[in-house]
Order: structure tokens, then sequence, then C-alpha cells
């Protein structure tokens, strides 16, 4: 019909008023479902738990103003992508600057006309979607369909910042396959991108918590993240890693080091946060990664097909 095309999404819609809330959910039901909250805090609340696709946001409210929760939500790194439309009696260029400089994308007066809603939540939504897309394919290997060094890198300070506070353990493995480029000599390069897919769907089976990640940073090298996990947790997934590869039987005439394809593991971990008595103070993101490569650089020199574990900490006399 000549209209941009939708996918289902959701709505919050924010306003203290029941009676706006109403007529907005009435106008804009057909685009996705529909949530409301009348207040700024039970607002926020709905957006942590249901993370919309897009909000309606009332700018005049009695404690936190809209304004306030365009804010939060614009400076949360869960919630900065949800577009937010600013609803508001005052259609005056002050309050339209000021809803912009909260982070909205888009403002509409009160009281708010059907189609001009349905239109103006349409457009975002659509808009959000192709973000999402781009966001997707940005963090994504194109190859194995896991998650890519750019995103790795993300999630590893996002983790680390949360180790941080929590005082927790952070984990990391570099795994990578061994004699891969003789697997490219003997098999052909095709068939090498087919064994990168299979490994890579492998290690992601191989792995158990909900937060653990698996990443390719490198030709046939990927990185598992391990949030919450000591030494002996690192150490025990590493060989199962090794194990669980070799146990695919994916053959490798080529490899001096097994007749199948064969993975190499460096394990490490960091202890994060004052209060929990580990201390690091001076350590930063890559330092993790620059210790899982010397450990996978002793596991190479060991012979291949295993694991081997080089903690992260601070010398004893430092
Ligand atoms: P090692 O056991 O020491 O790790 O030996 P290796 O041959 O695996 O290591 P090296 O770093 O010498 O070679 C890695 C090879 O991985 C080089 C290249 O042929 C192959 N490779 C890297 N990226 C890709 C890819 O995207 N597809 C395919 N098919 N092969 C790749
Ligand atoms: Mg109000
Ligand atoms: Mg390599
Ligand atoms: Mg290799």
């Amino acid at each position: 019909m000549g209209e941009l095309q939708v996918d289902s999404g959701s709505i919050l819609i924010i306003d203290d008023d029941p009676v706006v809330v109403q007529g907005l959910g009435r106008m804009v039901s057909e685009l996705g479902a529909v949530r409301f909250a009348l207040s700024g805090e039970q607002g926020l609340q709905m957006a942590r738990e249901a993370h919309p696709d897009l909000i309606l946001l009332d700018a005049e409210m009695p404690g936190l103003s809209g304004y306030d929760v365009c804010r939060i939500i614009k400076a949360d790194p869960d919630l900065w992508d949800i577009p937010v439309i600013f609803v508001t009696g005052h259609d005056d260029t002050d309050s339209e600057l000021k809803a912009l400089e909260a982070g909205a994308v888009d403002f509409i007066a009160k009281p708010p006309k059907p189609l001009l809603v349905l239109a103006r939540v349409r457009t975002h939504l659509r808009l959000k979607q192709m973000s999402d897309e781009l966001r997707r394919n940005a963090n994504t290997d194109a190859l194995t369909g896991v998650p890519n060094r750019r995103q790795f890198e993300s999630l590893l300070d996002r983790e680390w910042d949360r180790a941080r506070r929590a005082g927790a353990r952070l984990s990391l493995l570099m795994v990578d396959i061994d004699h891969f480029k003789l697997y490219n000599d003997h098999y052909g390069h095709q068939q090498g991108d087919d064994c990168l897919r299979v490994v890579a769907q492998t290690l992601q089976g191989l792995v158990q918590r909900p937060a653990d990640t698996v990443a390719r940073v490198g030709g046939e090298e990927f990185v598992i993240l391990l949030p919450e996990t000591d030494a002996a947790g690192a150490i025990h997934v590493a060989q199962r890693i090794v194990s669980g590869i070799a146990a695919r039987h994916i053959p490798h005439e080529g490899s001096p080091a097994s007749p199948v394809v064969t993975v190499s593991v460096g394990a490490t971990t960091v202890r994060l946060g004052a209060d929990a008595g580990g201390v690091a103070p001076s350590f930063r993101p890559p330092e993790l990664v620059l210790s899982a490569d010397q450990a996978l650089y002793a596991a190479k020199h060991a012979g291949r097909n295993c694991s081997r574990f080089l903690a992260l900490e601070e010398p004893p006399d430092a």
C-alpha cells in the first residue's frame, strides 16, 4: 500500500494521565504490543524489564519528569538504544529543544492527533528495526555467526567493570585451531571455512552458562569469556573444549598433531575489586587477553591439542 512495513514492535507509553495513556494506546495499538506506566519510576522499571522498541514519554509528570526519565535511559548501556518520543502540552521551541537535548528522537504536541502519532511511531519503529539490524551485523562474524572481535571487546569492557564492582573473578579462554594452514592446504579454503563454522558451533555448545560468550577474533582464533568463573572453572572449561573439539572427529589428514581437527587453549583468570581482596588496580582488559595469549603459546609449545593456564595477578612482592 506504499506504507513502510513494520514488523510488530513493542511500545511503552509513560504518562501520569490515564486518559492520555488510553488514547495514545488506541492510536498505536495496530503497530504492536502496548504497555503502560503512570509514572516515570514505573516507566523506567518497565523499560528495564521489557526493553520496548519505542517509548512515548510525557514531559511533565510528578516525581521523575519525562526529561529525567529520558536522560536516565540514554545514559544506561542496556536502554540507550530505545527511541524516545516526547508527548507534551508545550509545543514551544524551548520545550522541544529540551526534549531533544535529553535524547529524544521526536516530539508530539498534546492533544495528540491520531494519524500523526501513528505515522511518527511507525517511522521510528522502522528506523529502530534498521539500526538493530545494522548493529547486529556490525557485531557479528559473517562466516560463523558468532560475535566478532568488536563485540567481544565491548563485552569484555562491560564484564570487566561488572566484575570490578562485584569484586568477582573473570576468566578468558583463547582457542586456536592447530595446524589450520595445513588444513586449508589439504582440503581447500572452502572446506576450511566449513570447518571454522563447525568449530564455532561446537564451542558454543561446549559452554554452559548463559553469560559465557564465544567470539571469533581472528582467522582461526576464538575467545571465550567466562564471567564469575575462577581458575578451577576456567581450567575445567578449557579441558572440556580441547576434548570436545577432538571428539567431533573432523578429519585433518595433514596435521602432525592428530588425525582429527584439534585446538589449543590458553586460559587465564583475574580477580577484580579491592573489596574482595583482589587488587589488580593496574590491570586493564587488554592484559587479560595478553595473559590468555601467553597461556595459548605455552599450550602450542607443549605439543598442541591441550590447554594451559596462567593467572593474571600482581607479582607477590608488588
Ligand atoms: P598453529 O597450530 O601454530 O596454530 O598453526 P596454524 O597453521 O593454525 O597457524 P597459522 O597462524 O600459521 O595459520 C593460520 C591459518 O588459518 C592461516 C590461514 O590459512 C587460515 N585461516 C585464517 N582465516 C581463515 C578463514 O577465514 N578461512 C579459512 N579457510 N582459513 C583461514
Ligand atoms: Mg503529565
Ligand atoms: Mg592462530
Ligand atoms: Mg592455529
